[in-house]
């Protein structure tokens, strides 16, 4: 689960972390008294979706203006009047893809001088089964573009999960930036302050880009994105209700009430698969036979008939599916169980696209009997590679 970056930024401030002082705003009315509370001389007015990528981002309507959504401003006035542009207009970034984000908040914050901008990332090494830091000289912008051409000016090193942070850990981050002074024992200080959030509201990530130095020579965190670990959300009730559903995609957020393991793709052949790992075997194999997969979904062992109905809903909701694969390898999973929600969902919700489906395992005979008494118009499929050539085949004409 993601949150907004004031809120990431609230966290930050109540674990002392240093940030400027703001004031989210939900209506552009609310823009005024809220930069009028800070005292100036510089105002920044910030886009607030769960995407980064905002300062060199466009918006889609005119009435925004040419800049991103990242924006400074000179006085109380500029700051509102900035607000007002951005709220309820399109924001599209790298990160939002074409269709852009609808900026619903926006913060405005009390604008820091600038004298380095660094870039500084928590996160779980899958690796070594640790958390690490990850930071580097050349902040502010795109650090994927970073890792690709200049690979030798990012230092990334995992803690020992035995000895937590250390001081030296810090140090280390410290003299990779080229810190000197006060600003390494503020270095020392924020990263094990930043460990010590990361590890007890069970993060995923937590990425401050950019870190920087301010024209009074300490540092500041001037942005902050974090994850959290889904799977551990409910040991912090303070951070699910930070929760942005408008921000999620409406169809994960369906599936994620009936506990279904389902995202959005961008192709046109919607899944329906029992096991993570069959799942990633049906959407390669997609691609193989020349198509790409609209979703990912595993339906889970012992999915009911009501959570296959739900599923295949949400897949057939999706205009981008040309074609529906169920592809089920009964373990756990009943064959028949899969075949009754299927039919339920079709006489529900109809069946606009070519369905292949292909059952194997548990109950298999009884799952095949109920799609061939059902009229529905299925194209059965004895194997993987059979399912998937098949829908492509019907979706390609
Ligand atoms: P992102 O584009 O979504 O990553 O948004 P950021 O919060 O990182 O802001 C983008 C850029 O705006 C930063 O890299 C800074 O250069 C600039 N910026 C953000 N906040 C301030 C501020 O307080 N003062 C100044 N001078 N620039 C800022
Ligand atoms: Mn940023």
């Amino acid at each position: 689960m993601n949150i907004h970056e004031y809120q990431a930024k609230a966290l930050l401030r109540s674990y002392g972390a240093p940030v400027s002082d703001g004031r989210v705003v939900l209506r552009a009315e609310e823009a005024k008294t809220a930069a009028g509370e800070m005292d100036g001389p510089l105002w920044v007015v910030k886009a607030q979706i769960h995407a980064g990528g905002r300062g060199k981002g466009k918006f889609k309507e005119p009435g925004a203006g040419d800049q991103g959504g990242v924006r400074l401003a000179k006085s109380v006035e500029e700051a509102a009047e900035e607000a007002k542009r951005m709220l309820g207009r399109t924001l599209v970034t790298k990160q939002t893809g074409p269709a852009g984000k609808q900026v619903n908040r926006i913060y405005i914050e009390d604008g820091a001088g600038i004298e380095h901008e660094f870039y500084l990332a928590l996160l779980v090494d899958r690796q070594t089964s640790q958390v690490s830091f990850v930071c580097s000289t050349e902040g502010g912008m795109d650090i994927e573009e970073v890792a690709h051409s200049t690979p030798d000016k990012i230092l990334s090193f995992s803690v020992d999960p035995a000895t937590g942070y250390q001081a030296f850990h810090g140090r280390r981050i410290a003299f990779n930036l080229g810190l000197s002074g006060k600003q390494v024992k503020q270095c020392v200080a924020l990263m094990g302050t930043l460990y010590q959030m990361f590890v007890e509201k069970d993060m995923e990530m937590l990425e401050i880009n950019p870190l920087i130095v301010t024209d009074t020579g300490d540092l500041k965190c001037l942005d902050a994105k974090m994850g959290f670990d889904s799977n551990a959300i409910y040991r912090h009730r303070d951070i699910m209700e930070l929760r942005d559903t408008t921000e999620e995609d409406p169809k994960e957020l369906e599936a994620s009430k009936y506990d279904l393991n389902y995202i959005a793709l961008d192709g046109e052949i919607g899944c329906m698969v029992n096991g993570a790992g069959l799942a990633m075997a049906t959407m390669d194999i997609i691609k193989l036979y020349g198509s790409e997969p609209a979703n990912f979904l595993d339906v889970g062992g012992g999915a009911t008939k009501e959570k296959v109905t739900e599923a295949f809903k949400i897949i057939t909701s999706d205009p981008q599916v040309k074609g529906i694969l169920v592809n089920i390898f009964g373990g756990i999973m009943r064959c028949d169980v899969i075949a009754e929600g299927v039919v339920a969902a079709v006489k529900e919700v109809g069946l606009q696209v070519p369905l292949v489906v292909r059952l194997e395992g548990t109950n298999v005979e009884e799952g095949k009997a109920i799609i061939n008494n059902s009229d529905l118009d299925v194209i059965a499929a004895d194997d993987l590679k059979d399912g998937a050539e098949k829908i492509v085949a019907a979706v390609k004409g």
